[in-house]
């Protein structure tokens, strides 16, 4: 049996130099024996930046860095084949590549439009703060520098409910276009979420689907990708992913793997979109980022037995993906909540060795950010280590105290030496007796992390009492 582990191959800042694709090709080989079997890779299509579009500014789907469009034939990670390339090479290492599927919206298009539309209150988009007037809006997809290859679809304003930028009037602005409604399930916040940036699509028009469709289809026979990771479906109705990842499905006959961003702290919002779509993707743990980052903060004074309270991992493990930070929350980012360096390390122990969740490590937090001079985080490739070798079997939890928490995995008999027994504190050290296994007694541990130097018993009853310092993580294991 194999921990599945998820890791982000980008972070916001990556250098705009085309060659994130090779640099993936390169790692695919470390990436694997660090236990990575899943890697979420940027979007790949060209976006309205060109080779500067992180990716979400979508334009072209069909351009994979194909074509000469928006300045440039790469994408800001390099070229189709490249791409291809990189996949291949990380499926040969036992590595699955999820793709990073964007259908809100698209932006940059080739030509304006003129038409009649309502302005929206940005609070409550359910209000119209102006009758419908005409606007010039920059709708028409034609892909001049694709010239039909692949598709010959064209986008045009009916295709969308609404955009955010009248040319004529230079004026920034919802505007919802003439004869359109927002999609209903979505968000609430904002009295109604549909509308996010750029050209918001309209799911309710089956040219839209159809062509979605197609798409999707292409894609998967072009790039064979093993799964998605799905953007902004809290701005996408909850019924267009039920249908369209199951047709992608059905056409790959696979039930392959999807993880969707539902960004919302609430876990209630993401229980709910669970149930409205049948339970058909995995969801972040945004909740539990939010946790993260509020104890991260809190210097201490935040009182650990909650660490887990009210997020998914706690309410559905099953389709919790956990992660500590990502592309948005990284500082300087739309969403910045980036979880304080010294507490990082206390936050990837349990995401990487708890039983609840498939964990994603965050590029940036491997790597570094060297944007706004930010290292790898202290310990992290150990904990992958530990993962991989010593993250199996039952768990005992013991958030119990408002400091000191942690918890034990008794480990599997065919994993030879597995189990481990974790402990943290964000305030002042300490120690705990936790239950670490029958099957250790007389067996002694020591601290993985080599913050404790101690050897700890395990005693007949297959307790130990584990001790961690101060704002700091130990990870116990069995000493051969
Ligand atoms: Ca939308």
């Amino acid at each position: 049996m194999k921990n599945e582990t998820m890791m982000q191959y980008f972070e916001w800042y990556l250098p705009e130099d085309a060659a994130h694709w090779k640099r993936c090709i390169q790692q695919a080989k470390e990436l694997s024996e660090h236990g990575i079997t899943f890697l979420w890779l940027p979007p790949a299509y060209k976006g309205q930046a060109g080779i500067h579009d992180v990716g979400y500014g979508v334009y072209d789907t069909y351009d994979l860095g194909e074509f000469d469009q928006k300045g440039s034939v790469p994408t800001k990670y390099g070229t189709k084949e490249e791409y291809i390339a990189a996949v291949r090479t990380l499926q040969k290492e036992g590595i699955k590549v999820l793709a990073d599927i964007v259908l809100n919206h698209r932006m940059g298009a080739d030509q304006q439009e003129t038409v009649m539309a309502a302005k929206e209150n940005w609070g409550n988009r359910f209000q119209d703060i102006s009758g419908e007037q005409e606007v010039h809006v920059w709708t028409k997809f034609t892909f001049p520098g694709r010239k039909g290859i692949y598709s010959d679809f064209q986008w045009n304003w009916t295709h969308f409910d609404g955009t955010d930028w009248d040319e004529e009037r230079k004026e920034k602005a919802i505007f919802r276009f003439h004869g359109k409604e927002w999609d209903l399930g979505v968000d609430e916040e904002n009295g109604n979420y549909d509308y996010l940036m750029g050209d918001d699509l309209d799911m309710g028009n089956p040219q839209v689907s159809e062509e979605l469709e197609r798409w999707g289809k292409w894609y998967l026979d072009v790039t064979e990708v093993d799964g998605m990771r799905l953007d902004a479906v809290k701005h996408i109705d909850c019924q267009f992913f039920c249908q369209w990842l199951g047709r992608m499905r059905e056409y790959r006959k696979e039930n392959f793997f999807a993880v969707g961003e539902y960004w919302s702290p609430d876990h209630r919002r993401l229980l709910r979109y669970l149930n409205e779509t049948g339970k058909c993707m995995q969801l972040f743990d945004v909740p539990l980022h939010f946790r993260f980052h509020e104890a991260s903060c809190a210097g201490g004074n935040f009182d650990m037995r909650y660490l887990l309270h009210d997020t998914l991992t706690a309410a559905d493990s099953w389709h919790a993906v956990t992660f500590v930070d990502n592309h948005d929350t990284q500082p300087g980012q739309a969403l910045q909540s980036f979880v304080m360096d010294w507490f990082k390390p206390l936050a990837y122990g349990i995401i990487l060795l708890q039983e609840a969740g498939i964990p994603c490590v965050f590029y940036g937090d491997y790597y570094g950010i060297p944007h706004n001079g930010i290292g790898p985080v202290t310990g992290l490739q150990k904990l992958l280590k530990l993962r991989k070798s010593h993250a199996y079997g039952p768990q005992h939890s013991y958030y119990d105290h408002q400091d000191i928490v942690g918890f034990t995995r008794e480990g599997l008999e065919e994993q030879e030496n597995s189990g481990l027994a974790l402990l943290i504190s964000d305030g002042p050290g300490g120690s705990k007796k936790m239950y670490a296994g029958k099957r250790f007694a007389g067996r002694t541990f020591g601290d993985a992390m080599e913050h404790c130097s101690e050897k700890v018993c395990i005693d007949e009853e297959g307790y130990g009492n584990f001790r961690v310092e101060g704002g700091s993580i130990s990870v116990w294991i069995p000493l051969p």
